[in-house]
């Protein structure tokens, strides 16, 4: 890892783009964020109209002006480790490299610029940062500060800083996976008769998985495109055995109109004629709905201006949905860059997409 020398504090007075190049040279891969969020903290409590808390390496700041609605403002401080792309480099047609450029240091900047000079807000404000997002589920910052002080994240609507090309992408998709397991009897191959294949009997499984047709339906809005794929199949145990056991494992990528019992449902149902000696449920998260009928997104739609996209992959607003809150990703990043050696972003967007947050909470 690239060790950098940087000043242990943050200046929120900087253009969007020149924090963005200070939050990056703030190394903060998942698990080495208390740095960070102490500085973060600093510059956040030197603001008179928040009030600021702290859950481990999550911290969260309010506005407390008693408005109609309360947006959030999100983003995860934590990136994927570095990799010999720190400190952040501003080429000469603008663009800044760096490990977290794109995902997500840029919109760490936006939500920190928007908390230093959005000072009376037209709706009330709350500023998430949070820590391990890049890793295992049970580690996320969001998650815990939702289980711990769930009054923190009480709002109207959200928005997550993931990287968003500057682009609305409305809610995101579920991701279920199943193991689907065929059992048979071990034999030695020269005497099959012997045995009965397991990989053999997990044929029709493959055949309907090749004949699956996407559904893609439209949620408020938006049209989403579902995926149910294998992903990895496990059988075998020697050259010369007729294997007893496999294992088809299977992805299912589902629309937000599905709730988490409706996708497993829907799974099960799609195998019923299949015949299936086990059916283990291996990982599940739910979808979010993109919440654009809400009048404070709609507002906010008016203000940033082109059209919302669906968000095929999964991120945290799913944890905001779960909380009622409904949400959107918004941010300067392109999301194809996000976690590649060469990360990097148009400097440009940064201060663009602070403008528009501003316009919108402003106006
Ligand atoms: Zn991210």
């Amino acid at each position: 890892m690239a060790q950098t020398s940087h000043d242990a504090s943050l200046d929120l007075t900087l253009d969007a783009a020149a924090l963005t190049a200070q939050l990056v040279d703030f190394p903060s891969p998942s698990g080495d964020e208390k740095a960070l969020a102490d500085a973060i903290e600093t510059a956040l409590r030197r603001l008179p109209h928040l009030t600021v808390d702290r859950y481990g390496n999550n911290v969260v700041a309010r506005t407390n002006l008693g408005r109609a609605e309360r947006v959030i403002l999100a983003g995860h401080i934590d990136t994927v480790p570095i990799a010999d792309n720190v400190p952040s480099r501003l080429d000469e047609d603008g663009v800044l490299w760096g490990c977290g450029t794109c995902d997500m240091k840029s919109g760490v900047a936006v939500q920190l610029r928007i908390a230093q000079t959005v000072t009376e807000p037209n709706r009330d404000l709350t500023f998430v940062f949070y820590d391990n997002e890049e890793v295992a589920a049970h580690l996320n910052g969001l998650g815990h500060v939702a289980e711990a002080h769930p009054d923190w994240l009480a709002g109207d609507f959200a928005i997550l800083l993931e990287p968003t090309d500057n682009q609305v992408e409305g809610g995101c998709q579920g991701t279920l996976r199943v193991l689907l397991k065929t059992k048979g009897t071990r034999a030695h191959s020269a005497r099959a008769w012997m045995g009965s294949n397991a990989v053999h009997k997990a044929a029709p499984i493959l055949a309907k998985l090749a004949a699956y047709e996407p559904r893609t339906p439209v949620v408020d809005g938006l049209r989403f495109h579902e995926g149910l794929n294998a992903v990895r199949v496990e059988g075998g145990v020697a050259t010369n055995v007729i294997p007893d056991e496999c294992t088809v494992v299977v992805n299912f990528r589902y629309a937000p109109d599905r709730t988490e019992d409706e996708a497993v449902a829907f799974v099960r149902d799609y195998f019923a004629d299949c015949e299936i000696d086990e059916f283990v449920i291996d990982d599940h998260t739910g979808a979010a709905r993109p919440g654009l009928d809400h009048p404070a997104a709609a507002a906010f739609m008016a203000a940033v201006g082109g059209e919302a996209k669906p968000k095929f992959g999964w991120t945290d607003v799913s944890r905001f949905s779960a909380l009622g809150v409904p949400a959107v990703n918004y941010s300067p990043g392109n999301p194809l860059l996000a976690h590649k050696v060469d990360e990097r972003v148009k400097a440009s967007l940064i201060p663009e997409a602070e403008k528009r947050l501003s316009a919108w909470l402003t106006s």
